[in-house]
């Protein structure tokens, strides 16, 4: 019978930027769960005794960030349906000994776009920017939700036009199309869209141009950037401009560390104490350097 000792973490490389530390301790010091939360940087060659040693020490519950959320997946013994869609783990929990693979990217984002605009993906179009693997969650989350009708602008348009193939052969129903981000393509579609959402990594700089042409932005269309820092991206700035609905990443990054959280212990967190604790330490620290 496995024994577990009360400990979660993260494994990444590198991970020492990982804002998930504060939000899980401080959600197991809330709730007087005796689980402490660690960010482990794991070397390239030691991802497969990392994960070896979960089983092994008896860890509980695991994330997994940049760069091993698709390499990961050939250690795990068994894995989600949406993370096998997506073709990337986030949260990995040992369940007797077993590890099990999850991905909850996309379903905090879905938690995130209800909570703030009481409403569901479905019978909405979507344009998505970017085609990496932020979007691939999302995407595949979206078509599992029944959203109307996605377009994907990326700059390498390949890699856009991989994601409409591979949700074509999982998800069959979905209607989804691939743009290439560098035409004037957006200009023909922006007139149905309900919902664009920037997952590129476009607007973290301060001195990151917009990646489409202001002019089209409206107050018909919300516009949600997946970036957390900055809290108010050059994209939202515009589109709260023009009187557009916004929405940064915080939300998102909070409900999937909640999902993850909950599929760990069973237990539903705090979302607005999880959520103050990520503000306060990015207003505290990272806004402040
Ligand atoms: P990724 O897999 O590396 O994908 C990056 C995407 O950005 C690709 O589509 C890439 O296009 C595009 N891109 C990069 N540089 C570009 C440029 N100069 N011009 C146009 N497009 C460019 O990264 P990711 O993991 O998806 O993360 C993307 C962003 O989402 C990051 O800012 C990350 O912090 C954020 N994020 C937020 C959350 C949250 O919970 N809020 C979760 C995950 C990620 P190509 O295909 O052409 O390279």
């Amino acid at each position: 019978m496995q024994k577990y000792i009360n400990l979660l973490g993260i494994f990444g490389y590198p991970v020492s930027h990982s804002l998930s530390p504060y939000m899980h301790n401080k959600i197991c010091k809330e709730l007087n769960l005796p689980y402490f939360y660690v960010p482990f940087e794991i070397l390239p060659e030691n991802l497969g005794f990392a994960v070896k040693s979960i089983r092994i020490l008896g860890i509980k519950g695991i994330n997994i960030t940049i760069p091993y959320k698709e390499k990961v997946m050939q250690y795990l013994d068994k894995i989600s349906k949406e993370a096998k869609l997506i073709g990337a783990v986030n949260t990995i929990i040992n369940d007797s000994g077993k590890l099990i693979g999850y991905n909850t990217d996309g379903k905090g984002f879905i938690k995130a776009f209800e909570k703030n605009f009481k409403t569901t993906p479905s019978c909405k179009t979507f344009l998505i920017l970017g085609a990496g693997g932020a979007a691939k969650a999302i995407i595949t989350q979206l078509c599992l939700e029944g959203a109307k009708k996605i377009f994907i602008a990326n700059r390498t348009l390949s890699n856009a036009k991989n994601i409409v193939l591979n949700i074509k052969k999982n998800i069959p129903y979905s209607e989804i199309y691939a743009l290439d981000l560098n035409s004037n393509e957006i200009n023909n579609i922006i007139s149905e869209i309900d919902v664009l959402v920037n997952t590129t990594s476009i607007g973290m700089k301060k001195t990151d141009a917009l990646l489409i042409n202001n002019e089209l932005l409206s107050n018909k269309t919300i516009v949600i950037d997946i970036i957390y820092n900055p809290r108010e991206t050059l994209l939202l700035k515009e589109a709260k401009k023009k009187g557009a609905k916004t929405l940064n990443g915080i939300d998102m990054l909070v409900f999937q560390g909640a999902l993850a959280f909950e599929i760990w212990t069973g237990v539903k967190p705090p979302i607005e104490v999880m959520r103050k604790t990520l503000i306060e330490h990015m207003f505290n620290t990272i806004e402040k350097r």
